[in-house]
C-alpha cells in the first residue's frame, strides 16, 4: 500500500527522508506544507525542486479521510461524519465559542470499554484509527475552516450576522483547543494517539500548547504513565461515581484499574502535566449518582488530587435506560463540591440538536467484538 505522509509525525518524516535518500529536514518543509498550508498537491509545493515533487508524487500520498456528511447546529457547533472505510464511519465536532475554537477528535472506530451511558461504547468496537485518521480530523476541520474565514474576511460583519461561525480574532487560531473526547478510548490507541499528539503540538504543524491539548481517559493505569513520560499534555479523566461499587457498574475497566490505583496515576502524572491539576468528568445520571451523598463522597474521595470537576449533564441516545439529572440537581451537586473548596463546573450541552454533545456520537462502527455477538446470540434464543 502507498505510504500516505498523514501518518507520519516529524521524526518519521525525517526517517522517511533519509530513506530516500534526501536531507532530513525536508521533513520541516513537508509539514508546513501539509498541516499548515493544507495543500496535498506536490506539484505545488514551490520550495521543494521539481525532481523532488515528481519523485514524492510516484511514491506516496497525502490523503486524509473523506468527509460524508457535515451538520450545523443552532449554537454553531458542527459535526463532520468521516469514512474510513469498509463502512466505517467517525465523528469530530467544532466547537466555537467566543475567544477559542475546540475540536473534538475521535482516536477508534466505537469503543470497546462499554461505559453503559456512553453511545459509541454501545455501539461496540471496530479498529483503532490510523495516525493519518487521527490527525485528518484536524486538518480537515482547519482546512474548512480557514477556506470559510477567508472567502467572508470581506464581509466578517455579514457572517456574524448570518451565521452562528466562530470568528477568531485576527492572529488567533480558527481551532485553538483540540480535546480526545470523541469516539473511543484515546489511551487504548496509544501509538498512534501519541504521534497525533506530536503533530498537533509541533511548530512546523498546528503548534498548538500542551495546555490546550487534552486527552480524556475512563482510566488505563499503565498508558497514564507512559503518556506522562512520553507525550505530557492536560488530562481529564472520566470518574462518574465516588466509589468502586458504582464506577465498576458505570465504566467496567474500573474492576481492572479501580479508583485508589487511578488516583495514585493522577498524582504521578501532575508531576509532570502541563497544567496543576487534572480534570475529573462526572456525568449527571438521575437516581444513579447524583444525590448529596455521592458528592459528600466525591469531596472525600479527591480531597488529596489536586483537580477541576466537571459535571456533564447526561446526553441521551435511543436504546439508553439512564436520564439527565435535573438542573435543579445538578446545581445542588456542585454547591456540594464549591462549599467544601472545590472547583466544579457544569459542562455546556452544545450541539445536542445534531446529536454531537458529549457521548452522543455513535458514527458508523462495524462491530467485531464479541458483546455484538453475545447480543446476537440472546437474541437469537428469545426468538
Ligand atoms: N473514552 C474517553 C473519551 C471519550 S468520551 C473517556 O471515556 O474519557 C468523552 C467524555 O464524554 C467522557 O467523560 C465520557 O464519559 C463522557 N460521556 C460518555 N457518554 C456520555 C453521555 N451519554 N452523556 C454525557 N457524557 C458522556
Ligand atoms: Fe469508551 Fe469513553 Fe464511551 Fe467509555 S465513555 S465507552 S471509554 S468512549
Amino acid at each position: 500500500m502507498t505510504a500516505n505522509l498523514l501518518d507520519f509525525n516529524a521524526e518519521q518524516l525525517a526517517d522517511f527522508f533519509v530513506k530516500i535518500g534526501e536531507k532530513p529536514f525536508r521533513a520541516k518543509q513537508l509539514l508546513r506544507w501539509i498541516h499548515q498550508f493544507g495543500e496535498v498537491d506536490f506539484a505545488e509545493m514551490s520550495d521543494l525542486s521539481k525532481g523532488l515533487r515528481k519523485k514524492l508524487s510516484d511514491i506516496v500520498v497525502i490523503e486524509p479521510p473523506r468527509i460524508t456528511n457535515h451538520h450545523l447546529a443552532t449554537d454553531g457547533t458542527r459535526k463532520w461524519l468521516l469514512s474510513v472505510g469498509a463502512g466505517n464511519g467517525i465523528e469530530t465536532v467544532f466547537i466555537p465559542e467566543l475567544h477559542r475554537g475546540t475540536l473534538c477528535i475521535s482516536s477508534q472506530v466505537g469503543c470497546a470499554l462499554a461505559c453503559t451511558f456512553c453511545s459509541t461504547g454501545m455501539q461496540g468496537f471496530n479498529r483503532n484509527l490510523t495516525v493519518a485518521e487521527i490527525i485528518g480530523q484536524l486538518w480537515l476541520a482547519n482546512k474548512t475552516i480557514k477556506t470559510e474565514l477567508a472567502a467572508f474576511s470581506n464581509d466578517r460583519q455579514n457572517l456574524i450576522m448570518t451565521s452562528n461561525c466562530h470568528q477568531p480574532a485576527d492572529g488567533d487560531r480558527a481551532i485553538s483547543n483540540v480535546v480526545m473526547m470523541g469516539m473511543g478510548e484515546p489511551l487504548a490507541n496509544f501509538d498512534n494517539v501519541v504521534a497525533a499528539l506530536d503533530l498537533m503540538l509541533d511548530d512546523h504543524a498546528y503548534g498548538l500548547s500542551r495546555r490546550r491539548v487534552t486527552v480524556s481517559t475512563s482510566g488505563l493505569i499503565p498508558a497514564i504513565d507512559r503518556l506522562r513520560e512520553r507525550c505530557p499534555v492536560a488530562l481529564a479523566v472520566s470518574l462518574h461515581a465516588p466509589n468502586d461499587t458504582l464506577r465498576d457498574q458505570l465504566v467496567p475497566i474500573n474492576k481492572k484499574y479501580p479508583i485508589k490505583a487511578l488516583l495514585s496515576a493522577c498524582q504521578r502524572y501532575l508531576q509532570s502535566a502541563p497544567r496543576d491539576f487534572i480534570t475529573f468528568e462526572y456525568v449527571m445520571l438521575e437516581g444513579v449518582n447524583d444525590s448529596v451523598s455521592h458528592a459528600r463522597e466525591l469531596v472525600e474521595l479527591v480531597k488529596e488530587t489536586p483537580c477541576k470537576i466537571n459535571l456533564i449533564p447526561f446526553n441521551s441516545f435511543s436504546s439508553t435506560r439512564f436520564k439527565r439529572s435535573s438542573s435543579e440537581t445538578i446545581r445542588i451537586f456542585r454547591d456540594v463540591l464549591m462549599q467544601s473548596g472545590l472547583i466544579a463546573t457544569v459542562r455546556k450541552t452544545r450541539g445536542d440538536d445534531i446529536d454531537a454533545a458529549c457521548g452522543q456520537l455513535a458514527g458508523q462502527v462495524r462491530d467485531k467484538t464479541r458483546r455484538t455477538m453475545k447480543k446476537m446470540q440472546k437474541t437469537e434464543t428469545i426468538t
